[in-house]
């Protein structure tokens, strides 16, 4: 058993893999047998990821706000507090928050067997993310 104190400092999501302001908090970090990598993700208006794939998938749970997802090829759905997603293994997708709200969700995946979570692309340009009116997101 270990505990580990609140007293982490909540890191900042990086320019290559996020688009606006993220800021993440660890919640669960990879160590032994264990492949958990579990943080809460915490996206101001406007933010999100780029397009990315999961080697073991993903699920995200929206905590507060309204947030917003998409895979490749599908419409960008809106996701609010209580939604779970799941990505499958290698679907290509991005998720992050409303134009004009926050999103915090909690992330949830299993690293592969170097340790990655994620494999990252392109930006989610502005005209992708604007792409459809997301209904019901006000
Ligand atoms: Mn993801």
């Amino acid at each position: 058993m270990k505990i580990t104190r609140n007293s982490v400092e909540t890191n900042q999501g990086s320019r290559e893999s996020f688009t606006g302001a993220v800021y993440i908090d660890a919640v669960a970090i990879p160590s032994g047998t264990s492949r958990l990598n579990a943080s809460t993700v915490h996206f101001t208006p406007g933010g999100r990821t780029a397009w990315h794939t999961h080697p073991n998938g993903q699920t995200i749970y929206v905590i507060e706000g309204i947030g917003r997802a998409q895979r490749r090829g599908g419409p960008i759905e809106v996701i609010r507090p209580g939604d779970r997603v799941f990505f499958e293994p290698g679907e290509d997708h991005w998720h992050g928050a409303a134009a004009n709200r926050f999103v915090t969700h909690l992330s949830m995946v299993e690293v592969d067997d170097k340790g990655n979570s994620a494999s990252w692309g392109a930006h989610v340009t502005d005209q992708e993310y604007m792409a459809e009116a997301a209904a019901g997101e006000g």
